[in-house]
């Protein structure tokens, strides 16, 4: 299907376009896909942005361009569109589906071909007809960091023995609302544009989602780190509806007995299930991190098996890290080198089963 020059265009999501001392970055985080545009590339970008049609699109560049053929530049528009519209970069018409058919295919794009960045108006006819405009270049020209962590908070309901921030019910100083606002605010204005919101545990602080509307309000994005114990229905509908990209729990045993000791507080394996339930239910892309230990090294299957039933597609095995409590109960928990390169094996052929990446 070809596009016509009076079909609506509309970027998926504008909250991942960013410019870019080199032309502008797109960051697709959930499909760990960044795409680096030229100036030109950017531009149709942002044009589509809230939503234009090629001839649109064609009627900005031209009168930036003003030396350019505007024959040439048309079909160039709708050529790069077609392509963005095909990788899921953007959407066609009014309904969301896309040249390419389902959703983001990464592998799409295709590798840069232009060279430098810097391109001066003369440059462009011959960019243009080279799309699309992805540049090849150093992650350090970047203006920001790419995301922002931030431990809203030490306090948390919970107390893991791997907690590397030691945290518990300690009422150590945090900052005040307006004052994480301003500092989500600062950040947004140096082109940061993706939080992790981190605690220990996000939710025990009862802004939380009056920060997560800020993030929003900001025009920025954020998942979240949580033990998912805090989380009904309610609430994770709440975080559904702000956008928030990812939330991602723990679940380090199947087994709720040694769950609980692990996490240092009787009922956590049942607060934790309930919680991400209720986030599976209603509809949060969830993800459980497995902090692999001598205290569930022999049921890492059991609990991928936990994970599926539960509704969860996405399980991360991490680490000790020997840090806080995780430190002090290092030489307890800590696997041994040979016993970390059994882990490994199994998890890849665990991978391979469920046709998952590594
Ligand atoms: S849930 Fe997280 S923040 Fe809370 S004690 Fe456990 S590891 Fe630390």
């Amino acid at each position: 299907m070809a596009l016509e020059p009076r079909t609506p265009v509309r970027l998926r999501n504008p909250k991942r376009l960013r410019k870019e001392a080199f032309g502008g970055l797109y960051m697709d985080l959930p499909h760990s896909l960044f795409l680096i545009f030229n100036e030109t590339g950017y531009l149709i970008l942002r044009e589509v942005s809230g939503g234009s049609t090629p001839e649109q699109v064609a009627a900005a560049l031209a009168a930036r361009f003003p030396q350019e053929d505007p024959d040439l530049i048309m079909g160039s528009v709708i050529r790069f569109l077609e392509q963005a519209a095909a990788a899921g970069l953007v959407t066609l018409g009014d309904s969301p589906e896309t040249l390419g058919g389902a959703g983001p295919a990464p592998g799409s794009i295709e590798p840069a071909q232009a060279e430098g960045g810097r391109e001066g108006p003369s440059e462009y006819a011959k960019s243009i007809l080279d799309s699309p405009y992805v540049l090849g270049v150093e992650p350090n020209v970047l203006s920001a960091p790419l995301k922002v962590l931030i431990e809203v908070t030490r306090r948390c309901n919970l107390r893991c023995l791997h907690c590397y921030a030691r945290s518990g019910d300690t009422g150590s100083e945090e900052m005040e609302t307006e004052e994480m606002k301003s500092l989500l605010e600062d950040l947004v204005d140096s082109g940061v544009n993706y939080f992790v919101i981190s605690g220990g545990e996000p939710l025990v602080r009862k802004d939380l989602f009056e920060l997560l509307e800020h993030v929003a309000r900001l025009g920025a994005e954020a998942s979240l780190l949580t033990n998912a114990t805090l989380i009904d229905r309610e609430r994770a509908a709440r975080l559904r509806d702000l956008g928030v990209l990812k939330v991602e729990a723990n679940l380090d045993s199947a087994r709720p007995e040694v769950y609980d000791r692990f996490r240092g507080v009787p009922g956590a394996f049942e607060m934790t299930v309930r919680g991400v339930r209720a986030l599976v239910e209603e509809g949060v892309p969830t993800r459980l991190n497995v902090t692999v230990t001598r205290m569930n090294v022999g049921e890492l299957e059991d609990i991928v098996e936990a994970a599926v039933e539960l509704g969860v597609r996405e399980v991360a095995f991490v680490e000790l890290k020997p840090s806080g409590r995780g430190l002090d109960n290092y030489s307890k928990l800590a696997l041994g080198p040979e016993e970390r390169a059994e882990v490994g094996r199994r998890l890849r052929e665990l991978s391979k089963r469920s046709g998952g990446g590594p």
